[in-house]
């Protein structure tokens, strides 16, 4: 995979990933601004990088997330206020590893990768035990 400074930012589309039509009562104007917030910091994260991600999982409406295996029941993809990124080589999360100080300056908060296989989890509220890095 090549690095591209220049990689078109992740948009609240890709973010919502068409479930803003069937669950629009759900989304509420807090929501949408945790959503800009979200890809706001990890835009800023991603170019600091130097990598290119897709979203696989952005919002979850109550529904949705309780269908997902293994989710939490208070998931902050329900308050979009997480996101998972495709991460298959392991690159972003071990960038992200090595650079946990720009993880403080962004205000982002990483689910351990061992936690992770092929994806990495961000969310910009700390979990319960307060650590930069985190087990679910
Ligand atoms: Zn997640």
């Amino acid at each position: 995979m090549s690095v591209r400074k220049s990689a078109p930012p992740l948009k609240l589309a890709d973010y919502y990933m068409g479930r803003d039509r069937l669950h629009r009562r759900e989304l509420t104007r807090e929501l949408r601004a945790n959503a800009r917030e979200t890809l706001r910091r990890v835009n800023r994260l991603l170019r600091k990088a130097g990598l290119s991600r897709r979203i696989s999982s952005g919002w979850r409406p109550a529904a949705i997330n309780a269908a997902v295996p293994g989710a939490a029941p208070g998931s902050k993809h329900l308050s979009c206020q997480a996101v998972d990124l495709e991460d298959r080589d392991g690159r972003l999360d071990a960038w992200c590893m090595a650079n946990l100080a720009v993880l403080e300056e962004l205000q982002l908060w990483l689910e351990h990768p061992d936690a992770t296989p092929g994806w990495c989890h961000l969310q910009i509220l700390p979990p319960r035990s307060g650590r930069r890095v985190f087990h679910p």
